[in-house]
């Protein structure tokens, strides 16, 4: 597959090759990370990169896209069918363009509008301070109860009535229960407001039926294409008819140029994928796995966020183990089991050394692991995390992730 790439470059070559044996050889706990098919890979990688697509289907600035239009047709016809959306729009190159499309197309800066708290589950593109979004918009924030850990709806409705938003956000990065967009909807039809439901992150769950489905309650959808839902990395706005010339004005020309069409290609085929069976199967097995994850991590002492999981992901509260979430993360990564620090709700840490550690079961379950790897992997982690400076629990738990791996391999299938 690298032959050329091979002579013209080895240099990057190796590296590519050492990245792929890492994601082989390791427990990708990261709950935004997976593993795309190779059909996904194999599109990406296509002259299709080469063309300039300016415009959309049937209506571009340049010639010779009748080939990519027949493409992008498909792709938006998938993403509208898997989801029952009135209009989709596949160009979007990531998530956080995509959400600022999604402010720019529907608000004036300047406008009030109201996501979850960044260090409670919320995204940068959320309202942060140092985010074109929180520059640009005056974001009310709304979190999480102290006690329960969990969105108090009667919070999020009496901020509501009060601010006034123009437009609520619902979605977040850390929150490991699900979003009732139901009752987020009767709180904007109460003050004419705007649904957005950024389902970046459970995106395959909401097509699995493992989360509530966005619609008919949201007025517009943005969702990542390579967390949950296993494509490129990408993103893509769905909404309904009346915001569908809004939305596709603020993407191009409104915040981009030519759209990545091997990109879009890859997408499609993620689509096609998510439309099956085996897809269903893999959401529902996304949440047995992080269900039997966190009782695991619990049977060993270990704190979870909201005293579980719902979705994909889960938070590990660090701070009864006495040591912050970077420590935590980093001797779990010296075993090669990759998760992330996080800050948690009403975090005594800062951002930079929050006290909680994020982890989930997505990329585990494209590798075909089920609740008996759960168990083991979350007895493994809890020891790591309560002994981090041990030699022996390291060196054991090494071992055990060289055993499980081999066992379920991932892209030994590519001719590398
Ligand atoms: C990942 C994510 C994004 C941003 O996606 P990028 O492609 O990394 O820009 C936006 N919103 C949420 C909720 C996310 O989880």
């Amino acid at each position: 597959m690298f032959k050329n790439l091979k002579k013209e470059d080895l240099e990057i070559t190796n590296i590519i090759q050492k990245e792929i044996e890492r994601q082989q050889n390791g427990l990708v706990m990261i709950p935004s990370e997976n593993y795309a098919s190779k059909a996904v890979l194999e599109a990406m990688g296509t002259p299709l990169s080469n063309k300039y697509a300016e415009g959309y289907p049937h209506k571009r600035y340049y010639t010779g896209n009748q080939f990519i239009d027949e493409i992008e047709d498909i792709a938006i016809d998938r993403a509208k069918k898997l989801f029952s959306a009135e209009h989709a729009n596949v160009q979007p190159n990531a998530g956080s363009g995509a959400n600022l499309a999604v402010y720019m197309a529907t608000l004036k800066p300047g406008d009030t509008i109201m996501g979850l708290k960044l260090d409670q589950g919320g995204h940068l593109t959320h309202g942060h301070k140092v985010n074109v979004s929180g520059i640009l918009y005056n974001f009310i924030q709304y979190g999480v109860s102290k006690d329960t850990e969990l969105i108090d709806m009667d919070e999020v409705r009496e901020l509501a009535l009060k601010e006034k938003p123009k437009m609520i956000v619902t979605g977040a990065t850390a929150y490991p229960r699900v979003f009732n967009f139901e009752a987020f909807k009767k709180i904007t039809d109460e003050i004419g407001a705007i649904l957005f439901a950024d389902i970046s992150h459970f995106v395959g769950l909401c097509i699995s039926g493992d989360h509530p489905q966005p619609f008919p309650y949201a007025d517009i959808v943005m969702s990542t294409t390579h967390k949950t839902l296993r494509g490129p990395r990408s993103a893509f706005i769905l909404c309904k008819e009346s915001y569908a010339k809004a939305i596709d004005k603020a993407i191009f020309p409104g915040t981009q140029g030519g759209p990545m069409e091997h990109i879009i290609a890859a997408k499609a085929v993620c689509f096609k994928e998510a439309g099956t069976k085996k897809f269903i199967e893999y959401g529902h097995q996304i949440v047995k796995n992080a269900k039997a994850l966190a009782q695991a991590l619990m049977s060993e002492g270990l704190r979870l966020i909201s005293g579980g999981t719902d979705n994909h992901l889960m938070l590990i509260d660090c701070v009864p183990l006495k040591i912050t979430g970077r420590q935590g993360s980093e001797a779990l990564a010296n075993c090669e089991i990759y998760t992330n620090r996080n800050t948690i709700p009403y975090d005594p840490g800062s951002a930079f050394e929050p006290s909680g550690i994020r982890l989930g079961t997505p990329a585990l379950t494209t590798r075909g692991m089920k609740e008996k790897e759960m168990e083991i992997i979350g007895k493994a982690i809890a020891c790591v995390l309560k002994n981090i400076n041990n030699s022996d629990t390291l060196r054991n738990t090494q071992k055990l992730v060289k055993e499980l791996t081999k066992e379920y391999p991932i892209y030994q299938e590519l001719d590398f």
